[in-house]
């Protein structure tokens, strides 16, 4: 079994882990030498930094380039129409989508998907909100580890991710057979469907602190992660996640054409 590719980006390398005072010293007995932890900011993607969903534009690209036939469209359509015309929720809209895509990934090859990819990210590379993009450009001068997580297939948040200056993406690994077709199963499903376990692991592995850290999401299903970091951001968050902001005392914040609304009534 061969997987796909962009499993994970490198880990940072010495001079990256040196650098920045707001690092903390930890001494590794195992190298006897001292090794920084870096401060973490987690980000979603989907609706938190891209202004739609990968997964969405992916599977439009893949239908326009015939890769997936036209009349996949018809599976969602009646969901996108009942979420365009505010009658039921985006998240069903999504449901729809993902279960679209998985039931047609099957049997299509590498060669014909991975170029469609690579499109739809020229294309949408700079469809970002205003907020969340100059976030993580001072959380990097402020020298953050900068991770993203996203239920979105790598393929496209690997390479949407990379281009944004994060250390580390990851997304659903999509499994490839012998003959370089796609099998229709996931990889690794139980860590990517739990966001606070990724971020426990990338935390672990690559020597951080969650001191200060940071975490940005627009749905329930970054709950988890928001619950962990010391510094929760909800960023036009639906009504699942603002019920959560509430209880929790969250920061609330809203991108609106060109303005930014900071709620102040949570903290
Ligand atoms: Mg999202």
């Amino acid at each position: 079994m061969k997987t796909a590719r962009y499993r994970e980006s490198n880990p940072p390398s010495p001079v990256e882990l040196r650098k920045g005072s707001s690092s903390l010293l930890l001494r590794d007995k195992s190298r006897s030498n001292k090794v920084r932890r870096r401060k973490v900011a987690v980000f979603d993607i989907d609706g938190t930094i891209f202004r739609s969903s990968l997964l969405i534009e992916l599977l439009e690209a893949l239908i326009l380039e015939g890769v997936f036939r036209a009349n996949v469209r018809k599976t969602y359509a009646r969901q996108y129409s009942r979420w365009h015309d505010r009658k039921d929720s985006y998240e069903k809209y999504i449901d729809a989508v993902v279960r679209a895509f998985d039931s047609h990934i099957k049997g299509v090859r590498e060669k014909d998907f991975a170029p469609v990819a690579d499109r739809v990210i020229s294309f949408h590379r700079n469809r970002v909100y205003r907020y969340t993009r100059d976030l993580l450009k001072e959380l990097k001068k402020k020298d953050y580890y900068l991770l993203a997580i996203s239920h979105s297939p790598m393929y496209v948040v690997g390479r949407f991710g990379k281009r944004l200056g994060f250390n580390k993406v990851y997304g659903r690994l999509l499994e490839l057979g012998a003959d370089k077709r796609f099998t229709g199963k996931g990889i690794y499903e139980d860590l990517i469907f739990d966001k606070a376990k990724v971020l426990k692991r990338a935390v672990e592995k690559e020597h951080l602190t969650l001191r200060d850290s940071v975490g940005v999401g627009d749905t329930e299903s970054d709950i988890p992660f928001l619950k962990i970091v010391e510094k929760p951001i909800c960023f036009n968050p639906n009504a699942e996640l603002y019920k959560a902001a509430k209880r929790n005392k969250w920061r609330v914040v809203v991108e609106r054409k060109d303005m930014i609304y900071k709620m102040t009534n949570n903290r």
